[in-house]
Parts: structure tokens; C-alpha cells; sequence
């Protein structure tokens, strides 16, 4: 029987390489392609105020476009003192979208003068299957088609950027009970313990029972 096909609602290279890696480690046979094989694929707006909300909007709407299974994720780092903050605007917290290093140095001047360093990096990974063309039993189309599990990192941030690996916020995020950031960490030794692999791994066996 071919492989389970599924969508990873992403254009970003390197998510597609990250998600691949953690799905094929859990030994779920499928096969999986990114956004790169839809070009004609429209931009999804994160407009949602949550996590799920815009991981839900990824999945679903690639989902309806490819009428492949299609997962999705969304993710960021909520910062106590910042009464979880940056959230969801992550990826834009300086203003301009996916600008890493500016984002870095916002967050590490707005916590110049705090003592409490507490952080988590939390993912929703989420899971929408198109409807069925022809139900295949009465009732079919009532049947549940989206998933959504959360996966979460706690720790605590430097006041010093460490390590060369990962992206965003790794280099300031040491997870609880080590003594290195996620960007000191190896891709597999970060995935072990990140929340998005604990996000997608929790998702997998969802995955392998509802891709066809
Ligand atoms: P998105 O999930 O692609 O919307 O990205 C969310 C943003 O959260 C990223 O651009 C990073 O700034 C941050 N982020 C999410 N996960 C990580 C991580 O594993 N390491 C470092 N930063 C992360």
C-alpha cells in the first residue's frame, strides 16, 4: 500500500526539515510534503489570538486547498515577566516578521532590568482532514476532522546569547534542569525535549490514523 500522504502547511525550509525529522523518528510511515509543492497555495493569515487558533487556520485551510491531510504548527515563547508575551507574536515582536536577531534584542532590553527569567516555548501542532468526496457510510461527513495537541518547553532566559544552533530565542532559552541553551543543543538532542516535538510526537498516532 503507497504511503499516507500529508501536507506540512509551512513554506519555511527549514520547519518542513524540522517537522520531517520528528514525524520520521516516530516511525509513522507517511510521506510528506510542504507547501513548496503548491505554489498556487494563497498566504494564510495568522489572524487567530491563540496558538491553536492559528495553527488550526493553517491546517484547515491547506487542507481544503490540497484536500491532503495537512498539519500545522504554531509556536512561540511566553515569557512570565512579560505575562506571557511574546506569544503569538513571536515571529513579529519587533515588527518586522521572522527578523530573529531583532526580535532577540527587544526582548533582551525589555528584560534588562528583571530578575524573573522564567519562559516557556509552547507549539500547538494541529491536524485538519478534508471532508471525504463520497462519505463512505451515512454520517461520514459529521465525523471529527480536527486535531490539536500542545507541547511545552520550560526554562529560563540568559542575559547572554550562547550556542550557534537553532533559531529565534534558542540562543537565550535554557531548558529546566540543563545548564545549555536550545541553541548549544543538537537538531535530535533539541527535538528530544522541544515543544514541538513533544507537540508533533503526541500527534503522530492522529496523523497515522486519519491520513489516508
Ligand atoms: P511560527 O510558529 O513559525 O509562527 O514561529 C514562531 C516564532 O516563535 C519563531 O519565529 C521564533 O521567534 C519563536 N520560536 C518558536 N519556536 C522556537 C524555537 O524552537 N526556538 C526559538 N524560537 C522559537
Amino acid at each position: 500500500m503507497p504511503a499516507k500522504q500529508v501536507v506540512l502547511a509551512t513554506r519555511n525550509a527549514h520547519k518542513v526539515t524540522e517537522l520531517s525529522r520528528i514525524l520520521a523518528a516516530t516511525g509513522v510511515e507517511m510521506s510528506l510534503v510542504g507547501l513548496d509543492a503548491y505554489p498556487q497555495m494563497p498566504e494564510v493569515a495568522e489572524t487567530g489570538l491563540t496558538f491553536a487558533d492559528n495553527a488550526l487556520l493553517k491546517a484547515r485551510a491547506v487542507a481544503a486547498f490540497t484536500g491532503l491531510p495537512a498539519v500545522a504548527d504554531d509556536s512561540g515563547l511566553c515569557v512570565d515577566a512579560l505575562h506571557g508575551m511574546p506569544g503569538i507574536f513571536s515571529a513579529r515582536w519587533s515588527g518586522a516578521h521572522g527578523d530573529d536577531k531583532a526580535n532577540l534584542d527587544l526582548l533582551l532590553a525589555q528584560l534588562s532590568d528583571v530578575s524573573e527569567r522564567g519562559a516557556q516555548f509552547v507549539c500547538v501542532a494541529a491536524l485538519a482532514v478534508p471532508p471525504l468526496t463520497r462519505p463512505a457510510t451515512e454520517g461520514a461527513s459529521a465525523q471529527r476532522r480536527e486535531w490539536t495537541v500542545t507541547g511545552v518547553l520550560s526554562g529560563s532566559l540568559t542575559r547572554e546569547r550562547r550556542g550557534t544552533g537553532g533559531f529565534g530565542y534558542d540562543p537565550v532559552f535554557v531548558p529546566a534542569g540543563a545548564s545549555v541553551t536550545t541553541a548549544e543543543l543538537s537538531p535530535e538532542g533539541k527535538d528530544a525535549i522541544s515543544h514541538r516535538g513533544r507537540a508533533l510526537r503526541a500527534l503522530a498516532p492522529v496523523i497515522a490514523t486519519h491520513a489516508r
